[in-house]
């Protein structure tokens, strides 16, 4: 976009964005170790500040750990509400400089600003004003990374946190490069990390200098190429505007549990409610709805079946969801006869999206199909939803709800719901 030939590309990152948040709900928590989520009797740590990951505390650990090594970490509840605000409010900030944003996360996002150098100064000059007005106005730390790509962008957005900023000079990316840490490349794993390291690959640089094809045998056909050609500097993507979520789905892990009624109908419901809430919420409803079943062991089925209408309604999604589940375990039980089923994972998708707008109320077709939003029955339903979804929007999640989807421990629905978000 535009004329401007030079780095162009900016990755905006909140640092430490739920910690962070609760700093600042909560002054006398500034400067102080926090965990988000867990406590020292149990529970998993969401997120930490800079001060406790100074010691070693990440999210994703458990609690009892993080007190380990950080014996005077504070444990501090989560203000869910909040943090979609909050950062909505800094993507607004952002989109101030450049229509050519795509927010990849809750909390962070690519923006191109070549259009926009002639109003408001080279790019630099833009995420230096952009990191003092989040600050200013939200009171958010947020790192920015600028550069000609978007990897490059991104791996400067991390280098530069905390709370700063790194331009990647064209003429000197091999150089900026080079030393830096494999696990900084843009969607590397631990797995990738480690096979890397057995073979003496640390760096950019020794990744760069390897040869594509034996990456490629290393790491597998697709990951190691993208690796490689990431190590090597070519990344063409563009940055684009939102494109809209094609589906909207939830899953829930669950270890290795029995398949039984009560526990599949449980999860399936609680999913579907988040789906079917989420789906509302964006005045939306879709056609297919898709169940995948995970057993014990990685292997996983899916089933999709497809309506005529599109649904939106918790009580239809949950049916239809436990319908197609019990599809894949009857089919599992039969290749092993006698064995009780395990399942390590449920998810439920929906996708063929529409707006809900469109969906018209059919003159009476008695006796009503409760699945069809136009029907009386199914015009009930959503009624049911559309006054629930207003109470939680009040009064919190747990204010009400359809008994299976009601908390069911472990991960807060609230910080399930922001991670699963598409924006
Ligand atoms: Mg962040």
């Amino acid at each position: 976009m535009g004329m401007y030939s030079g780095a162009a590309i900016l990755h905006a990152d909140l640092d430490a964005f739920y910690a962070s948040v609760e700093q600042l709900l909560d002054p006398s928590l500034r400067g102080r170790p926090i965990a988000v989520g867990g406590s020292a009797a149990g529970g998993v740590v969401l997120a930490a500040s800079y001060e406790a990951k100074r010691f070693g505390v990440s999210g994703g650990m458990p609690g009892r750990r993080a007190r380990e090594l950080c014996p005077r970490i504070t444990f501090v509840r989560g203000h869910f509400d909040r943090y979609q605000q909050l950062a909505d409010g800094v993507m607004a900030i952002l989109r101030d400089v450049t229509p050519v944003i795509e927010r990849i996360s809750i909390d962070e996002a690519f923006l191109d600003v070549s259009g926009s150098v002639h109003l408001f100064g080279p790019p630099d000059v833009i995420a230096d004003q952009l990191r003092r007005r989040v600050r200013r106005e939200i009171g958010l730390p947020i790192s920015i990374g600028v550069a000609r790509t978007k990897h490059l962008a991104k791996v400067a957005s991390q280098v530069a946190k905390p709370d700063g900023l790194v331009l990647v000079a064209p003429e000197r990316e091999r150089e900026f490069l080079d030393p830096l840490p494999v696990a900084l490349i843009w969607g590397i794993g631990p797995v990738a990390q480690a096979r890397l390291r057995s073979e003496g690959i640390h760096t950019i640089g020794q990744l760069a200098a390897t040869s594509p094809a034996s990456v490629r045998r290393l790491l597998g056909e697709a990951a190691g190429g993208k690796l490689s050609a990431l190590a090597l500097n070519e990344d063409p993507r563009r940055v684009t505007g939102a494109t809209r979520a094609r589906s909207v789905g939830a899953q829930s892990a669950m270890g290795r549990q029995p398949a039984t009624p009560d526990t599949v109908r449980a999860v399936l419901g609680h999913l579907a409610d988040r789906v079917a809430v989420r789906l509302r919420a964006k005045h939306r409803a879709g056609r297919t709805v898709t169940v995948r079943v995970r057993y014990p062991g990685m292997r996983s089925v899916t089933r999709s079946l497809t309506l005529g209408e599109p649904v939106a309604a918790t009580l239809t999604l949950t049916e239809i969801a436990e319908q197609l589940a019990w599809q894949a375990l009857h089919e599992e039980s039969q290749r092993r006869p006698g064995e009780q089923v395990q399942i390590s994972l449920l998810a439920v998708s929906v996708s063929n999206l529409v707006a809900r707008h469109a969906v018209q109320q059919e003159l009476a077709v008695p006796p009503g199909d409760p699945r069809r939003e136009g029907s009386e029955a199914g015009a009930a339903r959503l009624a049911v939803d559309t006054s629930m979804d207003a109470v939680r929007a009040r009064f919190g999640r747990g204010a009400v709800g359809y008994l299976p989807a009601m908390s069911r421990g472990g991960v807060p629905d609230d910080f399930r719901e922001l991670a699963e978000k598409e924006v």
